[in-house]
């Protein structure tokens, strides 16, 4: 999988900046469809985390640290860190890679893992995925403290998300829903099918709609006729990873889509959304690149603010794998 999570800000072709009716959801506009882009939201954010860092460090006298583990090396990750490394620089968040070996074996990654749990200056942990095949997915994950799992992929927190309580979210599935909420773009009550049920991706994706009151659909690659499903959303997330399998004629007119795939296709990044076809079709779209993708880092790094707060009150019992404080969100009849 390649993870260009800060991708170019570049727009779609034929796309173009433009404004839908109050309930985003008009045909689109002659000039095309409104381009729901992260980076000024990304911006706004990194921002008011600025602040909060600072003063984070004024208060408890260090600042926190974000630990990327990596286990081997390839180039798309390289690309990832760099970005994210620098998001860390931008915000005062110290950014620490930690490089394991891709002979490694999977004890030996638990071990590192369980060093950067009972490190009080680490805040936050990630794993740079895919690992390797001979290391078991589940045994890394498990490893990981909930309370330092800033990117959700804990059992812990994908129950609590499950639940509607406030865990810990992954941060690609928190910015693809994000980006619609901070674009005004009404959720409550709307059809939505989200395309890819991964537990980093779709399946956490469909269930931030379903918080956020809209009908959700989650499409896979078992479904049947999913022309037919996406035709009935007025809001559409596609996390599927198969460049073009959205097409314009897929869609219904006027709908809202965020496009989260990353693909390589003849040298160019490109999305899941076939962007000639949909722009005509869509009233907003958030693009690849430029959409999900700048947004994603910065949204992480809220999530690390809130770990390290949390540590540094003592809300949470590091080591104990207890747990950030269970906070009810709003009961869902
Ligand atoms: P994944 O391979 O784990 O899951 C893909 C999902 O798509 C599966 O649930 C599968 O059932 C579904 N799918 C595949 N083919 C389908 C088809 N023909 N019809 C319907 N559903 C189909 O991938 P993932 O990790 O969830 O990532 C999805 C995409 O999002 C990838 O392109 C990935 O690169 C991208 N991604 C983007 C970011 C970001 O920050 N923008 C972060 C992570 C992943």
């Amino acid at each position: 999988m390649t993870v260009d999570r800060d991708g170019a800000a570049a727009a779609a072709a034929g796309m173009a900046a433009a404004g839908t009716d109050a309930a985003g959801m008009a045909a689109a506009p002659a000039a095309g469809p409104r381009l729901l882009t992260g980076s000024p939201i990304a911006a706004e954010i990194r921002t008011g985390l600025t602040a909060d860092f600072a003063a984070f460090k004024t208060r408890w006298g260090y600042a926190p640290t974000l630990a990327i583990v990596l286990v081997g090396a390839d180039a798309p990750s390289a690309v990832y860190l760099q970005q994210i490394l620098r998001t860390c620089q931008k915000v005062g968040v110290e950014g620490r890679l930690v490089e394991i070996g891709t002979h490694a074996t999977a004890d030996d990654v638990c071990n590192e893992i369980e060093t950067l749990n009972a490190d009080p200056a680490v805040a936050g942990i990630i794993v740079q995925m895919p690992l390797p095949a001979h290391i078991p997915l589940r045994t890394i994950v498990d490893a990981i403290d909930p309370a330092k799992d800033i990117d959700g992929i804990h059992p812990l927190n994908a129950g609590l998300l499950a639940l509607g309580y406030e865990g810990f979210l992954p941060a690609t599935a928190h910015a693809a829903v994000e980006i619609l909420k901070r674009s005004g773009i009404p959720l409550e009550g709307r059809r939505a099918v989200v395309v890819g049920r991964s537990n980093v991706v779709g399946k956490p994706a469909a269930l931030l709609l379903l918080r956020e009151h809209a009908t959700v659909t989650i499409c896979h690659s078992r479904t049947v006729d999913l022309a037919r499903q996406v035709r009935d959303a007025e809001i559409v997330i596609v996390a599927a990873g198969r460049p073009g399998l959205i097409t314009g004629e897929m869609l219904r007119p006027g709908a809202v889509v965020v496009d989260v795939g990353i693909n390589v296709r003849e040298g160019r990044i490109v999305g899941d959304v076939d962007a000639a076809s949909a722009a005509p079709v869509v009233s907003a779209i958030a693009p690849v690149p430029g959409g999900v993708g700048p947004l994603t880092n910065a949204i992480l790094l809220t999530h690390l603010m809130r770990a390290a707060r949390n540590q540094a009150e003592g809300r949470v019992a590091l080591g104990s794998r207890s747990m950030v404080p269970t906070l009810p969100m709003e009961s869902m009849p």
